[in-house]
């Protein structure tokens, strides 16, 4: 069967023909439909992820996070049965607290693995075995390739979840007991922005968006259709928005202090993206306002199996809510043999591409 890894510690990705795995009892065998491609595939194909990690006793590390299977063979009395849809989670608990309760995104002690990242084989294959614990069914079957998009969403419910809790140590509503008064801005108009977008605008929010770029005018369009509105930012010239929420998504400290100045008092500033580069110092006058405007700065990552499921309920609603826009953030579909470039480089107006498996 075919199988996409890299060799860890070496730039580029190779599609090979590896052995099928054999189910144990217990396990379950999938069939994969598809699987996403995300920055950090690109990461790991091009070396530049430290913690990339080959499963123990291997060089090689199958990559793919973001994927879409069916059930293939199962345990009879399992809930899962042969033909069931599912998502399959990414990272697997370690032995710490948070860890022993299936809260592994929160892991206090870093003693995870995570499936085609570190420590163990990921989704780019034609068949894989897994526990069902780590399995997330698929109630909704017609949403189609555009589940695999769970896996990327279901870090931002949790990122909503956290931002609730914290934004409760004041009002956090309006007048009208809605959020509807309040302005959050995405820095970053990729997946993960277009997701956090399309969630804060489902609650009734003014979503405010912006990247550097903006080829043909699309995201303009899209984020209009997801009740947003985008703008472009080329330099920090632009100055930002007044704020009560600022995302970013970027991994830029620079466009993270600029959007932690454009807070309101009470605001929340949500940390998602990460990158090597860049940096901005936190001046005393920064310090001051932080203190005397009670601004929250929140890091998130990852997301647990209750913020899957619920990434594939907003799914199913928003495929019928905001018409097209899921589908039009899937920008191509590969096959495995024609993947590997695009695996190394992003192509000029990708949003995500999606790998067919069948
Ligand atoms: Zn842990």
């Amino acid at each position: 069967m075919r199988a996409i890894s890299i060799t860890v510690g070496r730039p580029g990705a190779a599609l090979r023909d590896v052995p099928e795995p054999q189910r144990r009892r217990g396990e379950v065998l999938l069939r994969t439909l598809y699987t996403g491609i995300c920055g950090t595939d690109r990461g790991l194909v091009n070396n530049q992820l430290p913690f990339a990690r080959p499963p123990p006793g291997s060089g090689d590390l199958i990559i793919g996070h973001e994927a879409l299977a069916r059930v293939e063979d199962v345990d009879p009395g399992t809930r899962l049965r042969k033909g069931s849809l599912v998502v399959p989670m990414v990272r697997r608990p370690g032995k710490c607290l948070n860890c022993l309760v299936g809260r592994q995104d929160n892991c206090s002690d870093g003693d995870f693995v995570e499936a085609g990242i570190r420590g163990l084989d990921g989704f780019m294959r034609d068949y894989f075995t897994d526990d069902p614990t780590y399995l997330v069914r698929v109630d909704d079957e017609s949403l189609g390739m555009l589940a695999v998009l769970a896996e990327p969403l279901k870090n931002v419910v949790k990122a909503y979840d956290v931002y609730d809790l914290v934004s409760r140590r004041s009002i956090p509503n309006c007048r009208d007991g809605s959020r509807s008064c309040l302005t959050v801005t995405i820095a970053g108009a990729g997946p993960i922005g277009m997701l956090f977008a399309m969630l804060f605008s489902s609650i009734g929010m003014d979503v405010k968006m912006f990247s550097r770029h903006d080829p043909e005018g699309r995201l303009a369009e899209l984020a209009s259709r997801m009740g947003a509105e985008y703008f472009l930012r080329e330099d920090r010239s632009k100055q930002l928005p007044q704020s009560d929420v600022f995302v970013e998504t970027t991994g830029s400290p620079e466009v993270a202090m600029d959007g932690i100045r454009a807070l309101r008092p009470n605001g929340v500033a949500i940390l998602f993206g990460t990158a090597p580069g860049g940096s901005e110092p936190l001046t005393g006058q920064d310090v001051i306002d932080i203190v005397e405007r009670n601004i929250t700065i929140i890091g998130t990552v990852d997301g647990a199996k209750e913020h899957y499921i619920r990434a594939l309920n907003y799914l199913s609603s928003w495929k019928d809510s905001y018409p097209g826009v899921l589908k039009s953030m899937i920008t191509s579909v590969v096959k495995p043999e024609e993947s590997l470039d695009v695996l190394a480089r992003r192509p000029a107006g990708e949003i995500k591409t999606v790998i067919d498996w069948q």
